[in-house]
């Protein structure tokens, strides 16, 4: 059941086409009348996306279509067809230099395709990924051939293609978008970027026409020009040429996985968060640890929202550490949850000084700090978390997210980034 656009991801739609379930319409045709009448039958209710358009099968599931029991080969042995075919290798040899090239055909079927591209002797490797029984009449085409889906974490990397064709194959996904992103993705991480040929069926011309025999329960997606060009941007691509092809039935896009600085850094700051995670905590209770044995009374200010996380994270339980204050009067008397604590009011600390305050919300560690001297609290020390350990905090933060080091992508340029004369910078 797809609430989303698989394409965009917009939640809002229009029904488009329901008709009563079909059976599959092309695979696993049945062999006798009995069989055929009695072939098990799938919901069809398509929906449009409200943003860009895309048409698809709300009712979808994709363990339902047996693509590697049967053939799935679309027949069109046209002169019309063979043209477009021929066409198109023309493009990507005079147009993109495939001479010599790598090149994976991702659901290649038979290989007739690139076998086109084999037969002009331009000493270029092809390789095709076919899960279907298919894959055997590729080999004899004189493609290798691995007779398994397409994983661009696995493959990329051990393939190294200059061009990735996937042709008639996006429609029948039941997550296009993950194919899709996922080459752009790993391409970033292993510094590939192989031209991406897609084609698709174009439902513009259906719709127009009011052509019901276009929906098929195998066409999850049925693409228009903006949905397929959209979804291959925001997943990270650069659309060099996208057009309406065979008389407008079939889209082609050619682009190619955009250089994406910000994939290596947000996985190296994830990766470097989780490491560090570990050793934070094995030091924070061992600090915890030391000021109970020697003996000093600890009070941690800070119990519920961000302070429930840390007193949990770092395992204060009630018993050891007994003392939670919070600047907010309306949680005084309730209890920190998981630890257990009861929450007392700042003022508490006059009567029932301590020798260590712990702030557990780094976010607001300038204010409290200025709460704790405003009130007139006296303890030995402050403590705050800071580079992975409580560290004594002087009261002299430079926020980290000073808009001085920071820059969001994407930012119009009439925009918010302009420097208005009351803009947020004056906030920092
Ligand atoms: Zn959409």
């Amino acid at each position: 059941m797809h609430d989303a656009c698989p394409a965009c991801g917009y939640r809002i739609l229009h029904p488009v086409y329901r008709s009563e379930p079909q059976p599959l319409a092309a695979l696993n045709l049945p062999r006798s009348r009995e069989a055929a009448r009695e072939a098990l039958r799938y919901p069809m209710d398509f929906q449009a996306c409200g943003f860009c358009g895309h048409v698809f099968n709300r009712q979808f599931d994709y363990y339902q279509v047996p693509y590697e029991d049967d053939s799935n080969l679309m027949y069109n042995r046209g002169r019309g067809w063979q043209g477009h075919l021929d066409q198109l290798i023309d493009v990507l040899v005079e147009g993109y230099d495939v001479a010599g090239k790598t090149l994976v055909d991702i659901g290649c079927g038979d290989g007739l395709f690139l076998k086109r591209l084999l037969d002009r002797d331009l000493g270029c490797r092809c390789i095709g990924f076919e899960p279907g029984v298919e894959a055997h009449n590729a080999r004899r085409n004189g493609l290798t051939v691995h007779k398994d889906y397409f994983h661009a974490q696995r493959d990329l990397q051990r393939i190294r293609p200059d061009v990735v064709v996937c042709r008639h194959v996006i429609e029948h996904l039941s997550r296009p978008r993950e194919l899709v992103e996922s080459i752009a993705y790993w391409g970033n991480r292993y510094e590939l970027f192989p031209l991406f040929v897609a084609e698709v069926p174009r439902i513009e011309k259906a719709i127009q026409q009011g052509r019901v025999s276009d929906f098929l329960y195998e066409h999850v997606s049925n693409f228009t020009d903006f949905s397929l060009k959209n979804m291959f941007e925001t997943a990270g691509y650069e659309v060099l040429e996208q057009e309406p092809c065979y008389d407008g039935e079939v889209i082609v896009l050619i682009g190619r996985p955009k250089r994406l600085p910000r994939i290596e850094t947000t996985w190296r700051a994830s990766e470097g968060f989780r490491r560090r995670v570990d050793a934070q905590h094995a030091r924070v209770t061992e600090q915890l640890a030391a000021l109970r044995q020697a003996g000093r009374s600890v009070a941690f200010w800070g119990g519920t929202g961000k302070g429930a996380a840390f007193l949990n994270a770092f395992g204060v339980d009630a018993e050891t550490f007994p003392v939670v204050v919070d600047s907010d009067e309306q949680k005084v008397g309730r209890f920190v949850p998981g630890t257990g604590q009861e929450i007392r009011p700042p003022d508490w600390l006059r009567q029932n000084p301590v020798d260590v305050i712990v702030i557990t919300t780094r976010w607001r560690a300038r204010d409290i700090f200025d709460e704790i001297q405003r009130r007139g609290i006296a303890c030995r020390e402050v403590l705050v978390l800071a580079s992975n350990e409580l560290q004594p905090y002087e009261g002299d933060e430079s926020g980290w997210l000073n808009p001085k080091n920071t820059r969001i992508d994407g930012q119009h340029p009439g925009g918010l980034n302009r420097g208005p004369a009351k803009s947020l910078r004056r906030l920092a």
